[in-house]
């Protein structure tokens, strides 16, 4: 789908790789994190050492990729990338930490689904920039430990209630990347508009940002198919253009994509708003409850279709006269 906040293929992350802010400065928006990180790397500098590890949540596509180059980059460090899915075994992560020169950035995506037997091996790397390491087999079996180049952890997780507590304890700093204002999406489309030499109007920019979840990387993938639009049709990138381009890929007004009107649509007409347990949501939508919980849910209750109550999920009144479905409650008023 056009509004899936992950990469949906090979050639969109060249693209984003072109479109990445490489520093703090001109990293839009999270007016927050962004002093805090840079305070953290301002200190680290002075003091002539690493910076803490620093653990990024939230959902998909608001920029942890890409932070976690800027502190890279900010650092004069270089960058290794791993993820929770490629440490299979503890191997995997001893291969990767060992390698590592001094002060060099680690990032690792979806820390959360790294495997336990790695998670153990980190803690004790990420504390004492140190590791055992088992040789031999059996009962000859002997651990030796093996010290490592210092460097600074920085961990992504849409998830961070799913990481076990003495993981994320170990990280100095965790920051909690939230949902973009339109406004400061409006700011990250100008950006890559002037980038890629696309000249479209406030306006149509705007209609743009308003339909992009509060996710830069759905707001630059929908400039890039209004662009192709305009390319076609030719006249001029403004808010009709915009519109006729985003109607054309079934992108609506708040941004919902199939699975957000799913969610939706089971919610009002079978349960009648609710409440649902998470798991009785996802099974009848067919998908995991992870993803319903740390990507399609924050976003629900964000713009106010949804709220998570201690029995399930509920359907507000907006949410029944967004789909216009006659709402149960309403009807006792
Ligand atoms: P995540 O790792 O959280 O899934 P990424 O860091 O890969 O997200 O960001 C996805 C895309 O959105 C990238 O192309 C990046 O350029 C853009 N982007 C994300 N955050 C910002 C921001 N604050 N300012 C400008 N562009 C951003």
């Amino acid at each position: 789908d056009i509004t899936t906040p992950e990469p949906i293929s090979e050639a969109e992350l060249v693209f984003e790789g072109a479109l990445r802010p490489k520093s703090l400065d001109e990293f839009v928006g999270q007016a927050k994190v962004r002093g805090q990180l840079q305070l953290l790397l301002q200190a680290a500098g002075i003091q002539g050492r690493t910076a803490d590890h620093i653990l990024l949540a939230g959902p998909p596509g608001l920029g942890k990729t890409t932070l976690a180059m800027i502190v890279a980059h900010e650092s004069g460090k270089p960058l290794r990338m791993s993820s929770g899915p490629a440490i299979q075994h503890a191997g995997d992560l001893a291969a990767v930490l060992s390698s590592l020169v001094p002060g060099e950035v680690l990032f690792i995506d979806e820390i959360h689904r790294m495997a336990r037997s790695a998670e153990e091996m980190l803690y004790l790397a990420m504390e004492d920039f140190r590791i055992d390491i088992m040789v031999g087999k059996g009962a000859g079996a002997t651990s030796v430990p093996l010290d490592l180049a210092p460097f600074t952890l920085v961990g992504a997780t849409t998830r961070s209630g799913m990481l076990p507590n003495p993981l994320r304890d170990r990280f100095g700093f965790t920051a909690h990347l939230e949902f973009y204002a339109d406004s400061e999406l409006e700011q990250v489309l100008h950006r890559a508009a002037r980038m890629l030499d696309f000249d479209i109007d406030r306006e149509g920019l705007a209609e743009i940002a308003g339909r992009s979840r509060g996710t830069p990387r759905i707001a630059n993938r929908l400039l890039r198919r209004v662009r192709d639009y305009v390319l076609v049709h030719g006249g001029d990138a403004d808010l009709a253009a915009v519109k006729a381009a985003l109607t054309l890929y079934d992108v609506d007004e708040l941004g919902l994509d199939r699975l957000d009107r799913a969610v939706m649509d089971i919610m009002l007409t079978r349960f009648g708003g609710g409440p649902v347990g998470l798991n009785t949501l996802a099974v009848s939508v067919g998908e995991e409850a992870e993803t319903i919980e740390s990507v399609v849910e924050p976003f629900l209750v964000r713009i106010g279709l949804i709220t998570r109550t201690p029995r399930g999920r509920v359907a507000t009144p907006q949410a029944f006269a967004h789909f216009g479905v006659a709402n149960p409650q309403g009807s006792f008023l």
